[in-house]
């Protein structure tokens, strides 16, 4: 459902080229939980925005679902990118609205009907378990809080695919545990395609079913999680 072929970008900086990603080409499959984990620096983050644009390749191409994302008019690109959620390791909640209406204001971009969005935040607020916390602002949360609104927020458009930008990296190992556990109930409750990037190898192997492993801009290592994690 993701393909990405013979991806590579470079950045010029004072007259120097430096290549972010080289050569990259993968596949993530429909419903799977696929890791990309290598350390600060190897192109991981370069390589999670080509697959909604936030980043466009110097050469190579991005496809989701047969599509030909690099070929898209804006317009079209806007109605792609509706169906592939994000998320970061700093959240990005509006600090001066509510959980209420942090979520809310994502399904009003999204074009959903005035007269639906209480129920249908309500609902997305009750899959990432904070019903019971609209009223608050996020200063009031928990970090661990935080990235659950983050959650029900990038789950508005009904996406078909996650992205998460080392969704964990900021939160202590218990509250790391249990965000994980309600990205495995989204892939598996919701059908929803994961790709997570993180530098913590512990991520990749409680949650993914296959990973990539890079360093210095290219995959050096590709397989199943325990293929991976289990060689000698
Ligand atoms: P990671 O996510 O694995 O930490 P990144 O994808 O952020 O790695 O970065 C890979 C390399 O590309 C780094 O050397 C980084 O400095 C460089 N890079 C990323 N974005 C830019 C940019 N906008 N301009 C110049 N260099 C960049
Ligand atoms: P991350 O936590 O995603 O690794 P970074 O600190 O690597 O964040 O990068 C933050 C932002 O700065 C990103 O948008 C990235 O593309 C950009 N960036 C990273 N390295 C460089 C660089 N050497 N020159 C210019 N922009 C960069």
């Amino acid at each position: 459902m993701i393909e990405l072929r013979e991806i590579t970008k470079e950045y010029w900086s004072k007259k120097e080229k430096n290549i972010a990603v080289d050569n990259v080409s993968l596949t993530v499959n429909e419903g799977e939980v696929f890791g990309i984990v290598g350390y600060s620096g190897a192109g991981k983050s370069t390589l999670l925005r080509f697959i909604n644009l936030l980043e466009r390749p110097t050469t190579g191409s991005v496809r989701v679902d047969g599509i030909d994302l690099l070929t898209l008019s804006n317009k079209e690109l806007r109605k792609t990118r509706q169906s592939i959620g994000m998320i970061f390791q700093g959240f990005y909640l509006v600090a001066s609205k509510t959980v209420f209406e942090n979520v809310a204001f994502a399904l009003l971009a999204a074009g959903v009907q005035k007269k639906h969005i209480r129920d249908k935040v309500v609902q997305l607020l009750e899959v990432v378990g904070l019903s019971d916390q609209l009223a608050k602002y996020p200063s009031q949360l928990s970090g661990g809080q935080k990235q659950r609104v983050s959650i029900a927020r990038s789950l508005a458009n009904d996406p078909k695919i996650l992205l998460c930008d080392e969704a964990t990296s900021a939160l202590d190992p218990n509250t790391t545990e249990s965000i994980l556990s309600l990205l495995k109930e989204i892939n598996q409750k919701l059908g929803i395609t994961i790709v997570v990037i993180t530098h913590e190898m512990e991520v990749v192997k409680e949650i993914c079913h296959r990973c990539a492993v890079m360093r210095e801009g290219k995959v050096v290592e590709l397989g199943t999680t325990f293929d991976i994690f289990s060689a000698p």
